[in-house]
């Protein structure tokens, strides 16, 4: 037939890819539509006092611009791919490949981790090492496959259509404050067109061509949407306050010891901090300032005996957990900086 059915190559993944860009051009098509009717209908041609009028632009462009640089960041910065030395090697892979026992794989994939000093904690309920077998990759911690962009992402949230991204390590601040300012946006817009939306509504009120229309229409779509948004920012919110992906809401990482929602989180303020830094000056801007590097990352639990609970792995012949009591393991004798970061 001539087409190639990967979703990722020829002609086939040419025209998924266009259609993945939808979402974002309907976003776009609305913002360049509320920018036209906002600034031309209601402040050119409906305000008539000069003071609001001046008003009103100053701070719509303020809001308007952070509102649109954070959605940029989000649509544009790479989420997080993992580093090369995760990748097994064709040794790595035809040997794993080259034994068919669960219990074979579990040892070379621990193995592979011991062997390249690969800085792993979480591990799959049935303790094994984390492995995507699509990309042949050991995941770091928090990493998961995403099978809209077919590859590993770090601390992957989700894939989110509306920016056609991974939402993961490297944008989720960004994503937060598109969904904050996005909000403040459509609330900003909602309160300021009231007064007209009203006068209009009540027809008491009498303006020149389609600004009522367009008057009418910005307290709707900027009312829907605000709703909308308020519900996902929240939800995000309790999420980074509580230091959880979404992925990790619907399944608790799992480490040594076992499942554990609460096994990243730090405390509030510490949660937080994960997520947006402690430097003020860039706190509130979609400019990276998360802690960290994507790969490690510090534990309510840290393990203070790391070598020694590697060395009883190597004793069970890297079997792993299975619910020991043991502590959560990093990797092939990484000391203990090395998951628990300076500051911890
Ligand atoms: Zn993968
Ligand atoms: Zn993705």
């Amino acid at each position: 037939m001539g087409c190639n059915f990967s979703p990722y190559k020829g002609v086939c993944g040419f025209f998924v890819k266009a259609f993945k860009w939808l979402p974002v051009l309907l976003i776009s098509a609305i913002v360049i539509w509320s920018y036209y009717a906002y600034v031309v209908h209601l402040c050119v041609l409906t305000v008539t006092e000069d003071v609001v009028r001046y008003l009103l632009l100053v701070l719509y462009h303020i809001i308007f611009v952070l509102f649109l640089w954070s959605y940029w960041r989000t649509v544009w910065a790479s989420p997080g791919p993992v580093p090369a030395r995760f990748r097994l090697t064709m040794d790595e892979f035809e040997n794993l490949e080259s034994t068919e026992s669960d219990v074979e794989q579990k040892r070379i994939l621990q193995q592979v981790v011991i062997d390249k000093d690969l800085p792993v904690c979480m591990r799959t309920i049935q303790g094994s090492v984390r492995y995507c077998d699509r990309c042949s990759i050991i995941k770091p911690d928090r990493a998961h496959h995403c099978s809209m962009c077919g590859n590993c992402v770090l601390k992957m949230d989700h894939h989110c259509p509306w920016v056609n991204n991974c939402v993961a390590f490297f944008n989720y601040k960004f994503f937060v404050l598109f969904l904050m300012y996005g909000f403040v946006y459509c609330v900003f817009i909602s309160l300021s067109v009231l007064k007209y939306f009203l006068q209009f509504w009540a027809r008491s009120f009498e303006s020149t061509g389609q600004s009522k229309f367009h008057i009418l229409f910005l307290f709707f779509v900027a009312s829907m949407f605000s709703i909308s948004l308020c519900s996902l920012l929240c939800y995000h919110i309790h999420l980074i306050l509580n230091n959880r992906t979404t992925l990790e809401a619907f399944r608790a990482p799992v480490f040594r010891r076992g499942p554990d929602k609460e096994g990243f989180s730090l405390g509030r303020l510490g949660n937080l901090q994960e997520v947006f830094g402690d430097n003020w000056k860039t706190l509130m801007f979609p400019m990276f300032s998360s802690f960290g590097d994507g790969l490690t990352f510090p534990q309510k639990f840290p393990d203070l005996e790391m070598g020694e609970a590697i060395n009883k792995e190597m004793e069970r012949g890297g079997g792993g957990g299975g619910g020991g009591a043991g502590p959560d393991v990093g990797a092939g004798g990484a000391g203990p900086d090395k998951i628990v970061r300076d500051r911890f």
